[in-house]
């Protein structure tokens, strides 16, 4: 693989800012690396035109888009049948005439990349043997993750040619592409369109910026965007494409952007409603391994996830767990992000049954079948304060998808049993006191 190795620090006293954005680059490469299907949404669309006078369409097949037939053969093939939430209205505004601008904000999962993969490769003239399309994506890898969608669903239309522009890729002086798609980092393009003239930036016609988000976390890359962009001839589609939407995310995107239609999908809200919520008080580690023990011997559990603070109790933990004859998952923070993808799909598949991490490494992550959480550390800011978003996020379901599921705290000090105190008021629910001799309450 050519992937290199991205580390992540999940030492607790790092969780700077710089800390934070290697986390959001990270996860958002996991979340490509072990995404297999879209993430399902009841929200709607919210549209805002940028003329609010011209007809909304959206369409709920993709022959309404009148695809050339090799890309709605490719989109078959890929098993698509319909198209998203959010390629319902964004596809037909991509793929217009004339073109119309888009900032599209919805999470990860939710079908952004393909929509945009299909407006460039709808948009380029394959006789044409020069750069049409220019992406734009924070990370080598993550850009690969784009290239590959590109090569799936542009299968049956092998003319259409795509190249990476990223750093180590060394081209002749004076070289022209012939490629119509150029797929890469925002360095590597500038200077490809600047500095080397290997592409002729007033030729492109759709530029699309994906993860704006993580992009502008990157020193340096917001710069070299908006110097892109400002190469590019007027008539040019422009696409943005970003899961949140900070006031930042926001005024870059409106730089890159100009008069743009906007097409935003709430992210479901998660819920403790549907579950159980207890605690268990220790004095320990050591306990609370015990009453872990005796939770496992007491009742059925299929799938469980459990939360530890720091890297160390993870590895500790697991090992106990493993001995105890358990089939335990670790994911540790000094695995890198391909590892991780490795041991979150084995848990997926069910090969293990329990799933030790730290926070870090599990944010962003759904495995869906985990009907049991156990919080062997209570989620805490760098402060030392809940985190309850955290929480929240660890054991919360959404909305109408959600099972039921079961919670348990693991609390050993003053200082833990505060937290839980202050969780629970935060959420105004109940988490009830479990014994761990006596068992017979939960289930
Ligand atoms: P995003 O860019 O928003 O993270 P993707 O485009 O990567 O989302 O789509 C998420 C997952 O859903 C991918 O595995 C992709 O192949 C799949 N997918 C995308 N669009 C559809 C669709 N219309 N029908 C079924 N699956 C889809």
């Amino acid at each position: 693989s050519q992937i290199s190795s991205l580390r992540i620090k999940d030492k607790p006293e790092e969780n700077g800012d710089k800390q934070r954005d290697t986390d959001l680059i990270n996860t958002s490469l996991l979340n490509k690396l072990i995404r297999n299907n879209l993430v399902n949404t009841t929200n709607q669309v919210e549209v805002l035109q940028k003329d609010p006078n011209s007809p909304l369409y959206s369409v709920k097949s993709f022959e309404e888009l009148r695809l050339k037939p090799q890309l709605l053969q490719g989109v078959y093939a890929m098993g698509f049948n319909r198209p998203s939430k959010i390629q319902e209205t964004a596809l037909p505004m991509m793929l217009a005439e004339p073109p119309q601008n888009l900032i599209a904000q919805s999470q990860s999962g939710t079908g952004k990349t393909a929509a945009f993969v299909l407006a460039m490769l709808s948009h380029v003239d394959p006789n044409n043997h020069f750069p049409q399309c220019l992406c734009v994506s924070p990370t080598y890898e993550l850009a690969l993750q784009t290239g590959k969608v590109i090569e799936q669903m542009g299968k049956y239309y092998p003319e259409v040619k795509l190249v990476y522009a990223i750093r180590g890729q060394k081209l002749q002086r004076g070289t022209k592409l012939q490629e119509q798609i150029v797929i890469g980092t925002p360095g590597t393009m500038l200077d490809w369109c600047g500095k080397f003239k290997f592409i002729d930036p007033k030729k492109i016609r759709v530029f699309v910026l994906d993860e704006a988000d993580v992009m502008i976390a990157t020193q340096g890359h917001q710069d070299q965007s908006i110097r892109i962009q400002r190469m590019l001839p007027k008539n040019c589609q422009m696409l943005l494409f970003s899961a949140t939407f900070e006031e930042s995310v926001w005024n870059f995107a409106q730089r890159i952007v100009p008069d743009p239609n906007i097409i935003k999908l709430k992210r479901e809200e998660e819920t403790l409603d549907t579950i159980k919520q207890y605690y268990v008080l220790c004095n320990c580690k050591e306990e609370k391994f015990q009453a872990l023990c005796n939770i496992y011997g007491a009742i059925t559990i299929a799938q469980a996830m459990i939360f530890c603070h720091t890297r160390k109790t993870a590895g500790w933990l697991a090992g106990e767990l493993s001995r105890e004859g358990h089939q335990v998952a670790l994911l540790s923070g000094e695995m890198q992000v391909e590892q991780r993808a490795a041991v979150i799909e084995r848990f997926r598949d069910g090969k293990e049954k329990v799933l030790v991490t730290t926070n870090v490494c599990a944010r962003g992550i759904d495995v869906e079948q985990v009907s049991v959480v156990i919080n062997f550390d209570l989620p805490v800011d760098k402060d030392g304060n809940p985190d309850n978003e955290t929480y929240l996020h660890r054991i919360g379901r959404t909305g109408r998808f959600g099972k039921r599921g079961l919670a348990i705290n693991m609390v050993d000090s003053k200082m833990s049993m505060n937290i839980l105190n202050r969780i629970q008021e935060h959420f105004s629910k109940k988490i009830e006191r479990l014994d761990t001799d006596d068992l017979d309450e939960i289930e």
